[in-house]
């Protein structure tokens, strides 16, 4: 039922135009009847179908009726905040073919090296893999090589857009942006939360009943941010899949009830990679962690990363196995999802 469902909405893709109506319809049809149910978080937007964090994969997020889209961000050199996953360009754009003399010693291309100006020359395209060109995920919308006209954007184009689809559609999408990389961007002279937070407040995010979540993977920034900068509204800490994080905290200790204690003490949440949460034996037999039980008692909501079709934790058997170990088995309160649209599927079943 479910891969049929899938196909439908694949084959569905290609009349874009009456699917946005189509959609646009579902949504407030949704939004009318609406019930408490878990947060569908479209991660890098909808990445399982266009190029990740492009405005064209934003909004058809928005479209495939998103609670929260994501916004991962970076400097330029000229100070702006850009979106997008990595501190590099390289492997996701044709920086390397554009400005080849650019690259630091270790080989990469650093959004910090370039204005926004320049970033703005730049060719996106689907992830690929700086050495080999070979797209990261085989099946998604094109292979590195395809020409297109996708740029990165910058945090208020996406503001904008999303605001803007707000108002056309009457459904109200909220946004979920990543400082990236805090204590890197330090070292560079740079203070990315301090250029960022003021850029939110100005769009109506700074309040904590705003439709926004922040969220960062360094404890040390969320504290800062938080108590140094005073930053009301809802923030998450990101919890990785296993060991040191940049700032030199420990996230298996995090993961303890003693860190859970720690970090509520100045966040709202937490989102621990799926692997924190849920674990497939060699023989299939699903584990449940403690974690989600730990955050609920110290009154943090969960919301973990990332569903991805194609690309399924080690031992799990299918989609369906994994929605359920994490809204059943786990009870998560959302899920960042490279597929939107299945994920709401799974839900409204
Ligand atoms: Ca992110």
């Amino acid at each position: 039922m479910l891969m049929r469902t899938v196909n439908a909405l694949h084959r569905l893709q290609a009349g874009s135009y009456l699917l946005w109506l189509g959609a646009a319809m579902v949504c407030s049809a949704l939004a009318v009847a609406a019930e408490p149910r878990p947060l569908v978080i479209a991660h890098r937007g909808a990445s399982g179908y266009l190029p990740e964090h492009t405005l064209a994969a934003k909004a058809y997020a928005h479209a495939l009726c998103a609670d929260f889209i994501e916004q991962d961000l970076v400097l330029t050199k000229d100070d702006v905040p850009v979106v997008l996953h990595d501190i590099y360009l390289d492997t996701v754009s044709d920086v390397a073919t554009r400005f080849p003399d650019r690259k630091r010693a270790d080989g990469r291309y650093y959004a910090l090296d370039f204005t926004l100006a320049e970033i703005k020359q730049l060719r996106v395209a689907e992830r690929f893999n700086a050495k080999t060109g070979a797209p990261v995920y085989a099946k998604r919308y094109a292979s590195a090589a395809s020409p297109s006209e996708f740029r990165v954007s910058t945090l208020e184009e996406e503001l904008q857009l999303i605001q803007g689809l707000n108002r056309s559609t009457g459904r109200h999408a909220g946004i979920y942006p990543e400082i990236k990389q805090p204590t890197w961007h330090r070292e560079q002279g740079r203070e990315i939360s301090k250029i960022v937070l003021p850029i939110l407040a100005r769009y109506g995010y700074a309040g904590k009943d705003a439709p926004c979540f922040l969220q960062c993977f360094e404890l040390t920034e969320v504290r800062r941010i938080r108590r140094e900068l005073g930053w009301q509204g809802r923030i998450v800490m990101l919890l990785n899949a296993r060991g040191k994080e940049r700032d030199g905290v420990d996230h298996d200790r995090l993961c303890t009830a003693a860190g859970i204690k720690e970090i509520a003490e100045v966040a709202d949440g937490i989102g621990p990679a799926i692997g924190r949460v849920v674990t497939w034996t060699a023989t299939g037999e699903r584990k449940v962690s403690d974690l989600v039980k730990l955050a609920h008692e110290a009154k943090l909501v969960v919301h973990g990363y990332t569903i991805r079709l194609d690309e399924l934790p080690k031992g799990c058997p299918g989609s369906d196995e994994l929605h359920a170990a994490l809204f059943r088995g786990a009870g998560v309160d959302g899920m960042f999802s490279d597929f939107t649209d299945v994920t709401l599927a799974w839900l409204k079943k």
